[in-house]
């Protein structure tokens, strides 16, 4: 499954969450239920761990421990049959500070099918499995070819999938007596030609049918001129031509040349990561310093303009930390409601500018995810951005990690 931007942040948030939380002893339980697996299986298994664990020395972790098995096996009778991609738990006693401990519990189902059933117990949730899924799934498109063999694959996120493996019938550049030279180079680069003809043809099958927006590049690695008179040839398809990155050199034409491609590519690879996070910031900063008005900041002036419905592309921080809180009078008579953008809970809230009751949170939300919906609402286009380069940072520091490309000027507030 392909996440949107706010869904990657979401999913990152929760990530965060959970790295941070530590138990005392090896107490934090991690369940991975693949979607075949049988819940009573789990639940046999999780029976048997229960008892085990009465041989645990220490008093306090033995309980702690039997006590998040047990909270297991209760949130487990509520699922009868683990959803389409499983069910993730991670259950136990975390360290609350100030030397207590609370019971922390959350189930969901991640974005991409569970493989592998997990019990893990430990002082930390294990989280491996769904960082994975997180990484990216972008894809590119493998060749490595010289005049006798070729190798076509894709990588997709870490993993290089080997496809197709030709070998050719050129004729090696020592010709056999009785042939004229001149006629034996040209039979020579004609089956080069058909060579690389067939090169093309099996990477056209094999990238053409991968989505287009999912397709971001294609790599040729070989020994020179081989890989350029192949990417200038005219071999593969006009639309995947245009996708080709560059030319590499590897020494091994066959699987091992794949990956030994994308160790070589991985500067180009990276820099294509925040490649679209660069275009798009440069387009804000552009904007800004003309003067046709399409750039907004801040979170009040892009807030303004969400709710006019003039962005078109919102842009946000990855490191925006804050909540919007919906505040209310704490005496049940009075109406007062207010809106509030709060960073960590510990801002004093004060009393009611209408009564003088105390103030108190109603409803939080991620400052992401509600400026998120608001651009959903008006068809603005939302980027995460990352603060893995300069631009990226520069958006966190100098713009309050908030800003937006208008579709047409509107006046200041
Ligand atoms: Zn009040």
């Amino acid at each position: 499954m392909e996440f949107t931007a706010q869904e990657k942040y979401e999913f990152k948030r929760l990530l965060d969450d959970l790295r941070s939380k530590t138990g005392r002893g090896t107490e934090l339980i991690s369940l991975y239920i693949p979607p075949d697996k049988q819940i009573s299986d789990v639940t046999a298994q999780l029976r048997e761990e229960y008892g085990q664990a009465a041989n645990i020395k220490s008093r306090v972790t033995r309980l702690s421990v039997q006590g998040a098995l047990e909270s297991a096996m209760s949130r487990l009778k509520l699922i009868p049959k683990p959803p389409a991609n499983g069910v993730v738990i991670f259950i136990g006693n975390v360290d609350a500070g100030a030397n207590r401990t609370e019971l922390y519990s959350t189930a969901m189902e991640p974005p991409d099918p569970i493989i592998t059933y997990r019990y893990h117990c430990d002082s930390q949730f294990l989280l491996g499995p769904l960082e994975e899924m997180l990484a990216d799934k972008k894809t590119f498109g493998l060749i490595v070819l010289d005049r006798r063999e070729a190798a076509i694959g894709v990588l997709r996120g870490k993993y290089v999938e080997p496809l197709k493996h030709l070998t050719s019938t050129v004729p090696g550049k020592q010709r056999k007596g009785g042939q004229s030279s001149h006629r034996f180079q040209q039979l020579r680069l004609i089956a080069i030609h058909d060579f690389y003809g067939r090169i093309g043809e099996s990477a056209n099958d094999a990238f053409l049918p991968i989505d287009a927006k999912d397709l971001q590049g294609i790599l040729i690695g070989g020994p020179s001129p081989t890989k350029e008179e192949f990417m200038e040839g005219g071999f593969l398809h006009h639309e995947l031509q245009r996708k080709v990155l560059g030319a590499l050199d590897v020494s091994y034409t066959d699987e091992s040349g794949l990956y030994e491609l994308v160790d070589a590519a991985q500067e180009q690879l990276q820099d294509l990561e925040v490649t679209h996070d660069k275009i798009v910031m440069r387009r804000f900063m552009k904007e800004l310093v003309s003067d046709k008005g399409l750039a907004a900041y801040g979170e009040a002036e892009v807030r303004h303009n969400l709710e006019l419905g003039s962005v078109e592309v919102l842009l946000l921080s990855e490191d925006l930390r804050r909540t919007r809180s919906k505040i209310v009078c704490s005496n049940r008579s009075c109406d007062f409601t207010d809106s509030q953008t709060r960073s960590g809970a510990a801002a004093v809230l004060g009393n009611c500018p209408k009564c003088g009751s105390p103030l108190s949170v109603a409803e939080e939300e991620d400052l992401v995810s509600d400026l998120s919906k608001l651009a959903d609402g008006c068809g603005a286009e939302v980027k995460i951005i990352s603060s893995e380069f300069e631009e990226g940072q520069q958006l966190y520091k100098a713009f309050g990690g908030i800003a937006a490309i208008l579709r047409y000027k509107t006046s200041h507030i």
